[in-house]
């Protein structure tokens, strides 16, 4: 039995569940998912479709669905945070990790749409690193 991960939104009006069985766990630095993300990079992991269960606050989720373009964001309508839903082809569930209270087994499988991350992100072992906000 695979292990079960919970997660939810920010406010805590919508909360779900799903099975700790991902396919693909991608780190994506694409115009538009910075975009959504409002963040350097989106940390995106696919499951199978039918793979979630809604806990608490499935109708209090809205979806943006790009008119022209295969870009879509499902968030919670009180705090705006991104929540999983299903891919437009109807084959994937999408689960930004951020979303998810526990960690996924599945390590990043990789860093996609390199040509277009930004200058600024920086991901080295000299940066130095906080545990809350520095005075
Ligand atoms: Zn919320
Ligand atoms: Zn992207």
């Amino acid at each position: 039995m695979p292990k079960v991960l919970k997660g939810g939104c920010l406010c805590g009006a919508v909360k779900f569940q799903c099975e700790d069985e991902f396919a693909r766990f991608y780190q994506c630095h694409c115009k538009q998912c910075r975009q959504l993300s409002g963040s350097a990079y989106a940390a995106n992991l696919f499951t199978e479709a039918d793979n979630i269960e809604w806990l608490e606050g499935a109708t209090q989720i809205k979806k943006f669905q790009h008119p022209s373009r295969d870009f879509s964001k499902a968030f919670c309508e009180k705090c705006g945070s991104a929540l999983p839903f299903v891919t437009k082809s109807g084959k994937a569930l999408l689960v930004p990790a951020g979303s998810l209270d526990d960690h996924p087994s599945i390590p990043v499988s990789a860093n996609i749409f390199m040509s277009e991350r930004v200058s600024w992100l920086r991901q080295d072992d000299q940066l130095e690193c906080f545990d809350e906000f520095p005075d």
